[in-house]
């Protein structure tokens, strides 16, 4: 039987080292590799600093994984940039490009699909695929800066798929970004957003990140969570908010709650009230979204005014919260209407 090939762009610095070193190649060789698998290189060949034997090697040994730019779509009102990728196996996912006053922002995938079911999601209507390898998070990245000329400053993990459920390649792909040779992306540039798998909150809680935990909150109580996000039946409200504030008092971060304003279903007054109580004295944030249309959900977004008042509601009770800017809706760019293959839009 042939033996399985190494994912090599998932491997951190020192396992690269182990695997040269196995070659009987000095280990200093492992940084030039780590550098241009980072630098997004397709191929071995491509490493015209590595000897010809050792690339050989690689080659027999290794894989370096890849997410091909099947389709771009540029937006027309502002720089944002939406590509499907195709994977190793012909799955695809979606990611955003996004360009802010302090420089590019990327909003990337972690799954192909998503086991959640949220309804008012586009993934989550989808089902479930696979979870991605740390490889194909990162080479997300890496093509969207090849294909611009630029470096991404930002990430956000908020493009398809729930995060926490991919647990151990997401925090290896995040080990792998903030690397100095690699990507080089800190962890403070970065923000993962949950449907609130607590167990998991619990977990992060204890390894003390740095990066922004955004949960998707949507709710007030058990009753209206429960009407459109599945997970609220095994974790409800005052449990996730607990994990949360324990969060936030273990890292000194303030967690960002999405709530996504559904008009009639979660965007009363009595909404707000409940939420700033709950809320309110602990490290958070508020981003309030309209939401986004998506087929078949019959979710629409509040009025302006409707909109105004609930934030001024939270506002008035010290709670901080702000309305988020659309980017690429003209792309269906925008969150929760990603899918596994959308090139209609
Ligand atoms: N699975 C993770 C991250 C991906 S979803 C999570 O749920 O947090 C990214 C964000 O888009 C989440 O806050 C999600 O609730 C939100 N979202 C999904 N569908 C949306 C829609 N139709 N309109 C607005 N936000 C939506
Ligand atoms: Fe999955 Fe997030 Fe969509 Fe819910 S909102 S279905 S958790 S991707």
């Amino acid at each position: 039987m042939m033996p399985e090939l190494i994912d090599i762009k998932s491997l951190k610095l020192n396992e690269i080292e182990d695997l040269i070193v196995s070659f009987g190649e000095p280990k200093y060789r492992a940084k030039q590799v780590f550098k241009w698998l980072h630098k997004g290189v397709h191929g071995f060949d491509e490493m015209t600093d590595i000897s010809k034997n050792l690339r050989e090697r690689l080659l027999q040994n290794c894989y370096i994984s890849s997410a091909v730019i099947e389709k771009k779509l540029k937006s027309r009102y502002d720089d944002t940039i939406k590509y499907l990728f195709k994977l190793i196996d012909g799955e695809y996912v979606e990611a955003v490009l996004m360009s802010y006053h302090h420089g590019w922002s990327m909003c990337i995938s972690s799954q192909v699909g998503c086991k959640m079911g949220c309804t008012f999601c586009a993934t989550g209507r989808g089902g479930f695929v696979r979870n991605l390898t740390a490889s194909e998070m990162l080479s997300q990245i890496t093509e969207a800066q090849l294909d611009n000329n630029i470096r991404i400053s930002n990430i956000v993990l908020m493009g398809m798929g729930e995060p926490l459920d991919n647990f151990d390649n997401v925090i290896r792909f995040l080990e792998l970004l903030s690397d100095k040779d690699g990507v080089c992306i800190g962890q403070r540039h970065v923000s993962v957003s949950t449907c609130g798998i607590v167990d998991r909150i619990n977990q992060l809680a204890e390894m003390k990140p740095q990066f922004t935990l955004s949960v998707s909150l949507h709710a007030p109580n058990d009753d209206i969570r429960s009407l459109t996000m599945p997970i609220n039946n095994r974790w409800g409200v005052d449990t996730l908010l607990a994990a949360c504030k324990k969060y936030a008092a273990s890292t000194g971060r303030r967690v960002s709650y999405e709530y996504a304003l559904i008009s009639g279903v979660n965007d009363s007054d009595e909404c707000a009230l409940e939420l700033a109580s709950k809320l309110r004295g602990s490290l958070s944030h508020v981003n309030l979204i309209p939401v986004n249309n998506v087929e078949e959900s019959g979710c629409m977004p509040p009025s302006k005014q409707r909109i105004a008042a609930f934030q001024k509601i939270l506002c008035d009770r010290g709670v901080t919260a702000t309305v988020r800017r659309t980017l690429g809706s003209d792309i269906n760019a925008s969150c929760g209407q990603l899918r596994r293959k959308s090139l209609d839009t």
